[in-house]
């Protein structure tokens, strides 16, 4: 068998091959994949103290400040939402937060008024390295009262487009590591979604909190990602 091997190498290394392969293996070296950073909704609403926060959402910054130093390319996502957005229990009389309606015939969570545009639980992470902040690209979701944005890339009904799929094929990335708040719903809607339009994916749990209304909803959504083809680290 050893001996069939090597004769089967020796035939495919004719040397037009092996040109080939160097000219591929050169391409390869000078065109990496380009990795690109996205970071979803590490906003102040969504730290310790903020309408909707998430246990131990702060603790995130830090390690993503240091990540985002490996990354070119850095998004970031945000909820954006006006004051009288369908996925807050206040915008329904009779509802209260934690409830589960139909809207536009998806079902919708209930949340606390939260990340109101132009306000202080809407900007991202005060403790987040300022060039993510100012330099980094980023994606505003969830701006149309009638319908929530859990993923980066899409309305919830996916009539719409963030743009986010768009601004990463025009820098020539492919290759996506996704973190953020929380797991299990929003960075798991970005990653489902990433994996769907053909994006290779990396979750680093390190950098990523759940909210947990079941307790172990996080971890669920981490293996709903790993099974769609998620690299979960
Ligand atoms: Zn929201």
């Amino acid at each position: 068998m050893v001996v069939k091997q090597a004769v089967v190498c020796r035939l495919l290394l004719t040397p037009e091959l092996l040109t080939d392969y160097c000219l591929l293996f050169t391409a390869y070296c000078l065109e990496p994949p380009m990795k690109a950073l996205i970071i979803v909704d590490v906003q102040n609403d969504f730290l310790p103290g903020g309408a909707l926060a998430v246990a131990e959402g702060d603790l995130v910054v830090p390690v993503i400040n240091q990540l985002s130093r490996e990354f070119d390319l850095v998004f970031t996502t945000q909820d954006w939402h006006p004051a009288n957005h369908c996925s807050f229990a206040a915008s329904h009389p009779g509802k209260k937060i934690g409830d589960r309606i139909l809207v536009g015939g998806q079902e919708q969570v209930l949340w606390p008024v939260h990340c109101v545009q132009n306000s202080f639980g809407a900007e991202l992470a005060a403790g987040l390295n300022p060039q993510v902040i100012s330099g980094g690209v980023h994606i505003s979701k969830g701006t149309d009262e009638r319908v929530d944005s859990y993923s980066g890339f899409f309305e919830n009904q996916r009539k719409r487009a963030t743009g986010l799929n768009e601004l990463l094929r025009q820098h020539g990335a492919d290759d996506l590591t996704i973190v953020g708040l929380a797991t299990d719903y929003c960075v798991k809607a970005t990653v489902l979604d990433a994996l769907e339009l053909g994006f290779a994916v990396t979750v680093l749990t390190k950098a990523c909190r759940a909210v947990n209304l079941s307790s172990d909803d996080g971890a669920k959504a981490l293996a709903a990602m790993r099974t769609a083809g998620a690299k979960v680290v």
